[in-house]
């Protein structure tokens, strides 16, 4: 097993072919980014998948694998020092090669839902998976959390990162067109986490790319007890399927309301339609400010660790996903059971269903144009 690190100016260093993560002794200024790989593990197909462990030079270290584009850890520490793994994961490749719950993936074509998994474009009816009850989900059975990346990483003064590209050919999954992607990912000395979405085509189609992590801010229980804000005055109601139902409601006086803080537990299980409809929240909240602009769309916190992360997108939605379907069927990391609500996703789209919905903002991607997204992800504490 070979280790690579790569740093900032010109220092270049590789531990030898023998080498393993743990046997390599190469030490480098902690306040310094860099982005070390090593071997995570083989496909059935006999390709390596790569782990790269990042550090931007701040209180922060991640790590990410070339399957999925999965982000596998994201260590963080609390208001004393504390360090603790905040998302959800596996500790090896093979709890990734399973079906959802899409743990820390980018998820592509198309995050979320088509309904039917049918969709009409210029004139021409496309059939996808239907994967998710009626419905098309997350790209469909081999959507890019499937996928092998190609993976290239960097390190400059201030931040270090992982370039990971994929080519999703003219059909994959029941989608036209032959898709060019672009996730970068770029840990900031500031302990921000910026993922940059990009993607061309040769023929008309539809993207609508996001992250997938399962946070908790707290590195165990359930995420009742944090605190989340968002900043949406509307959000897009859902059917019994999870599908929009192409109206546009204030969140006003509903358990859907964010735009101040409020615990995640006080309303989740409130007799409310909506809530029923999800077993909690799994909903697509409207972000305030002009789409297309990076702008403030989340603050969540624990209270008990004092662990922050605020979110800031250019994309017009995001999905507030409590967890619910988690069902302690699932180990991950380190032996913990996945119980029910055991993290939350916080993903920012374009709205769920929007091919069949055209007055919801167009996620159709044309030869020539360009499908460009950016999301940043911000950890910290707070104070007491
Ligand atoms: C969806 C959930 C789904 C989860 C895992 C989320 O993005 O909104 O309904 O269960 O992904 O697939």
């Amino acid at each position: 097993m070979g280790v690579i690190l790569y740093v900032p100016v010109k220092l270049f260093l590789a531990c030898s072919a023998v080498a393993t993560l743990a046997a390599c002794t190469m030490t480098t200024d902690p306040a310094k980014p860099s982005v070390s790989s090593a071997p995570f593990g083989t496909l059935p197909d006999g390709r390596t998948v790569e782990i790269f462990t990042l550090t931007g030079g701040g209180r922060v270290t991640m790590q990410t694998i070339s399957y999925g584009a999965v982000i596998t850890s994201i260590t963080t520490p609390d208001r004393n020092g504390q360090t603790d793994d905040v998302v959800l994961g596996f500790d090896q490749l093979q709890g990734y090669l399973i079906p959802p719950p899409y743990f820390g993936a980018v998820v592509g074509r198309y995050g979320n839902r088509i309904a039917k998994g049918q969709f009409t474009l210029d004139g021409a009816t496309y059939h996808l998976a239907t994967n998710n009850g009626p419905n098309h989900l997350h790209g469909g059975v081999k959507g890019f959390d499937k996928q092998l990346w190609r993976a290239e990483p960097f390190a400059h003064d201030t931040d270090a990162g992982i370039v990971y590209t994929l080519t999703s050919p003219d059909g994959d999954e029941g989608y036209p067109g032959t898709l060019s992607v672009k996730v970068t990912y770029t840990l900031s000395h500031g302990d921000a986490l910026t993922v940059d979405y990009d993607a061309t085509t040769d023929t008309a189609t539809v993207v609508n790319l996001t992250q997938h992590s399962y946070f908790n801010l707290a590195g165990r229980g359930d995420i009742l007890a944090h605190r989340l804000q968002i900043d949406a005055d509307r959000y897009t109601p859902v059917d019994a399927t999870l599908i929009p139902t192409g109206e546009i409601a204030d969140v006003a006086s509903t358990p859907l309301d964010f735009r101040k803080p409020a615990a995640i537990g006080a309303r989740i299980d409130a007799d409310d339609p909506q809530l029923k409809h999800a077993g909690g929240y799994d909903h697509n909240w409207v972000l305030n400010g002009a789409a297309g602009t990076l702008r403030h769309a989340a603050t969540l916190e624990d209270p008990a660790s004092g662990r922050t992360l605020d979110v800031s997108t250019t994309e017009p939605g995001l999905q507030f996903y409590s967890g619910n379907f988690l069902d302690g069927t699932l180990t991950g990391k380190g032996g913990r059971v996945y119980q029910k609500r055991a993290a939350l996703c916080l993903e920012t789209q374009h709205f769920p269903d929007s091919p069949n919905h055209p007055t919801f903002p167009s996620t159709v991607l044309r030869p020539g144009g360009s499908y460009r997204s950016k999301t940043v992800f911000t950890f910290g504490v707070a104070r007491p």
